[in-house]
């Protein structure tokens, strides 16, 4: 009782708002009311090998699974969400989504064996521009959960892709080749890296961090994503 009035009085000073609806959250919601959550689609994509996300990095890229929390489309709850999260500094939102994803990867036994969690970085300018790295809050969530560290240092961004928007199509695949760095003392050898980014499109982005990572002795490497546009 005591709990529900202080909710409802800090309510008062701090309106906590759901990040789609804007309604007022109850007590036990968090970033979200739990009719927005659950219209969010999941895909499920952990329970089915070969799927959809796994068929586009085929023949590209050699890892083991690839996961996407939910389907993206255009105009959907979903892109208010990912919109805050990487424009409008709502951090927590990714953090949460990572936690709560990580309760439904854990259900399946490919992605019990992670040993470490690796956010996409950011470019240092990009960096610089948002503040903060969305990819790595929701890694953060995810690492809380399957209680694996999480590895913010290892990966670099060496090349500004936004400086790439004005090149043709085979500029821009020659470039992927030289996106991303492993720093010389990086210890992933032999280990099982889960590779985090907000949202998969073409998979360009993932499949450069990708080819960067191959390079390390007895890796193993999986994928997710908060979203994929399918
Ligand atoms: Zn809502």
């Amino acid at each position: 009782m005591f709990q529900r009035m202080h909710h409802h009085l800090l309510g008062l000073f701090y309106p906590n708002l759901c990040g789609v609806c804007n309604e007022n959250l109850e007590s036990e919601e968090e970033h979200l009311c739990s009719s927005c959550l659950c219209s969010l689609p999941k895909t499920n994509f952990h329970l089915s090998p070969n799927n959809l996300m796994e068929q586009r990095l085929w023949g590209k890229v050699n890892f083991h699974r690839a996961t996407a929390f939910f389907h993206f489309q255009k105009g959907s709850p979903l892109q208010k969400i990912l919109y805050s999260l990487k424009y409008k500094g709502d951090k927590e939102i990714g953090e949460y989504l990572g936690k709560l994803a990580a309760t439904d990867l854990i259900q399946s036994a490919d992605f019990q064996s992670i040993d470490c969690i690796l956010p996409v970085p950011l470019h240092p300018n990009r960096l610089k521009t948002r503040g903060y790295n969305q990819s790595e809050w929701i890694a953060k969530g995810i690492s809380t959960i399957i209680n694996q560290p999480l590895d913010c240092s290892n990966l670099k961004r060496i090349t500004d892709t936004r400086s790439q928007t004005r090149k043709n199509v085979y500029d821009r695949y020659v470039n992927t080749e030289g996106i991303f760095e492993l720093d010389s003392n990086s210890n992933l050898k032999n280990k099982h890296v889960l590779l985090v980014d907000d949202v998969m499109t073409t998979g360009s982005t993932i499949e450069s961090c990708i080819h960067t990572l191959n390079r390390v002795e007895g890796i193993t490497v999986s994928i997710f994503t908060l979203a994929i546009a399918t």
